[in-house]
């Protein structure tokens, strides 16, 4: 890396702390969000799951109606074959003419009451779908409801921070560059590691200001001196003195 500027390990300090106020900052503005983006998102996954069933459904109602009209057409051939047939049995020539048409008719009729029943199991069937749809349609817009009311709150909030993280991101982009890149990897490996997000912490009444670990007067004149970067050995926060922390303001 070309032009790395070499910081005193003051200027370091100063820089963590002021990226640690700002960064903390930024934690408050994101936990006045609260569960909200997850809310958000989860509710956004379920209604698009719940309509991709609805349209299931629909399909397979439309191919049971399909299904229904293809059996009232088979029924009406049915009639017309037999009208057909009543005709050609006032011509018959003979009995066994007279018994062949007679078949041909009793089957039509057979065909037909098979196609109704069909027909019969089909509208239950759709009456049956027909519920579970109307069903679903209830929920989606049930989710519906609830996920404007979360996004519009949450739109709120957003609205009403965007100022304020819009200034503290960008003072935290300033912090950083005021830290080499060594010591900002290992800060945001120990924020990361803390839900509280504090990396830097100063030494309160004789202790780390993170988990409170009593800290030696030896090594609280080392950390006053501001001659190198000291940690906790208990929690690995980083550990400032309580002037230097104060002397910082983040607004
Ligand atoms: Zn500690």
């Amino acid at each position: 890396m070309a032009n790395v500027k070499e910081f005193s390990v003051e200027e370091k300090l100063n820089g963590l702390v002021t990226l640690q106020k700002t960064e903390s900052k930024l934690d408050e503005l994101r936990i006045l969000k609260g569960e909200l983006p997850m809310e958000v998102a989860d509710l956004e996954d379920e209604i698009t799951g719940l309509t991709a069933r609805q349209t299931r459904v629909e399909e397979e109602i439309n191919g049971v109606t399909e299904f229904i009209q293809q059996r009232k057409d088979a029924i009406k051939e049915s009639e017309g074959l037999i009208a057909k047939y009543e005709k050609q049995s006032e011509n018959v020539k003979n009995n066994r003419e007279f018994e062949a048409i007679n078949k041909e008719t009793e089957m039509q009729q057979l065909e037909i009451k098979l196609a109704e029943k069909h027909i019969k199991d089909a509208t239950e069937e759709i009456s049956e779908k027909a519920g579970t749809l109307e069903k679903a349609k209830k929920n989606i817009a049930l989710k519906d409801g609830i996920l404007s009311t979360k996004k519009s709150e949450l739109d709120k909030i957003i609205a009403a921070n965007e100022k304020e993280e819009k200034h503290y991101s960008k003072l935290a982009s300033e912090a950083k560059e005021h830290v080499d890149p060594r010591l900002l990897a290992s800060y945001e490996k120990i924020r990361k590691s803390y839900r509280n997000g504090l990396a830097v912490v100063p030494v309160e009444r004789d202790a780390c200001g993170g988990c409170f670990y009593y800290v030696p007067p030896q090594k609280q004149s080392e950390i006053k001196q501001h001659k190198k970067v000291i940690i906790c050995e208990n929690c690995g926060r980083i550990l400032v003195d309580e002037e230097l922390a104060n002397n910082i303001e983040v607004k």
